[in-house]
């Protein structure tokens, strides 16, 4: 008769005698570096620069006037007095904060209204605000998906959707930007093997300005029994003819996206996301999402702001036509003067594809010594070698200001070319 194994006893775990140290954190030793190059530069930190008010076409920094392209603020909302009068009508009437969760504590009749406004934006039945745009990713993904499902993403796709996923134990897998064709070989593939599948894009691309074909993701989805979910967080007040995103670009039935997602923190003028779909799912996501259920409504004079916006981008449509035109012009401009825009298609972003991160961060720090604030996004924001210089257009920009900035990156990519930056050479 065989002996039953026998049980090895675990050994007592080694207490630590010191408590880790947060400077021994993977990644820490990165940012030192990266201070010390900017020193080695003798160049300011792009990140973390303090405007002192509102920045818009321009901005203040230090006292000093700079023509900017670094705000998301795509129609000028946030500067509207009518969207800022509401925020102070809010506070008069509600005070500041929700002050609790509102499943717990209450909502607000404000809270409502917005709800009622996005859903109307979007046409379809419903909708839930939640406090923060990546919350609301990591929230929604993260409780509808579970271990036994697929979600399928853009490569391009922001990190509040990769965190999400990550956070639902679903399988994931990217496919290349905009080939759908891939994302159709993947799901032939996989789908069948899974309980559920979800597609996720973006209206249009943080990074890069360019939109996918929301016709075709729909075929797709439709073949596969898949859910189909669009990020509109910089589509919204920038594609279709009155700002209401892709599915109006496109003119398809916004009730063939099953989760429309989108944020307050961009066009509208305020802080926070949301999502926007039928009421099944609106009502799921308002009992489970723990961003939503386990943290405070959103502020009443921000759910106040981007009512106001939301009616402001109805009534002002101009704005929108603005932003559009704007976007094209710098497109067109930029590529008239032999600059590399990426795959941008003049959706209010405009990358100038630099490639190399020490060469974005140094033009981005000689354009702002010329008055002009572009940041550089630089790995691991993006892949390696694909850092970039990242406009962003509004409404507010002037034909003249566009023409300048196009003027001024030609003449510094000139120079920096005619002589390049080594951080070996100055090391050495
Ligand atoms: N989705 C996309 C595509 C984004 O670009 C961002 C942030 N820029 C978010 C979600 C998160 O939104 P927020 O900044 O409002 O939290």
């Amino acid at each position: 008769k065989n002996a039953a194994p026998k049980q090895s006893t675990p050994k007592p775990q080694q207490a630590r005698a010191t408590a880790p140290k947060f400077a021994d954190l993977p990644g820490f030793k990165e940012i030192g570096l990266q201070k010390a190059a900017a020193e080695l530069l003798n160049i300011d930190n792009p990140f973390f620069r303090a405007h002192e008010g509102r920045a818009g076409a321009t901005t203040q920094i230090d006292g000093q006037t700079y023509l900017n392209f670094s705000s998301y603020d795509y129609l000028g909302l946030n500067g509207h007095p009518k969207v800022q009068a509401a925020a102070k009508a809010a506070v008069d009437h509600y005070g500041i904060s929700a002050s609790a969760s509102r499943v717990v504590a209450g909502e607000r009749v404000i809270h409502t209204e917005l709800e009622e406004r996005i859903a109307h934006l979007h046409g379809v039945d419903s909708s839930i605000a939640f406090v923060s745009g990546h919350a609301t990713n990591v929230s929604t993904i993260g409780q509808l998906m579970q271990p036994d499902d697929l979600i399928v993403h853009d490569s391009y796709i922001h990190n509040s959707i990769v965190t999400g996923a990550k956070l639902s134990g679903a399988v994931r897998q990217s496919f290349q930007h905009n080939d759908f064709d891939a994302l159709e070989s993947i799901l032939e593939l996989r789908a069948h093997k899974h309980q559920r599948t979800l597609i996720v894009v973006e209206g249009v691309y943080s990074m890069d300005g360019d939109y996918p074909d929301l016709p075709r993701l729909i075929e797709i989805k439709k073949k596969f029994g898949a859910w189909l979910m669009v990020d509109e967080a910089h589509s919204i007040g920038v594609l279709g003819k009155t700002g209401r995103g892709i599915a109006e670009h496109f003119q398809v039935d916004a009730r063939d996206v099953d989760i429309w997602m989108g944020t307050f923190s961009k066009t509208l003028a305020g802080c926070g996301g949301y999502i926007a779909g039928c009421h099944n799912l609106i009502e799921y996501l308002k009992f489970t999402a723990s961003g939503f259920v386990f943290s405070v409504g959103i502020a009443p004079p921000i759910a106040a702001a981007v009512c106001q916006a939301i009616r402001t981008m109805r009534d002002e449509p101009s704005r929108v036509e603005a932003a559009q035109e704007n976007g094209r012009y710098f497109l067109q401009q930029a590529q008239a003067a032999g600059l590399d825009t990426g795959v941008s298609q003049g959706c209010a972003v405009v990358p100038m594809m630099i490639g190399d991160s020490l060469k974005a961060t140094v033009l981005s720090d000689r354009l702002l010594k010329r008055g002009l604030n572009v940041l550089p996004i630089i790995h691991p924001a993006v892949p390696e070698k694909s850092a970039r210089l990242r406009f962003f257009i509004t409404s507010e920009h002037t034909k003249d200001q566009i023409d300048l900035a196009i003027k001024l990156i030609k003449e510094e990519l000139r120079s920096y070319e005619n002589e390049p930056v080594s951080l070996q050479q100055l090391m050495s």
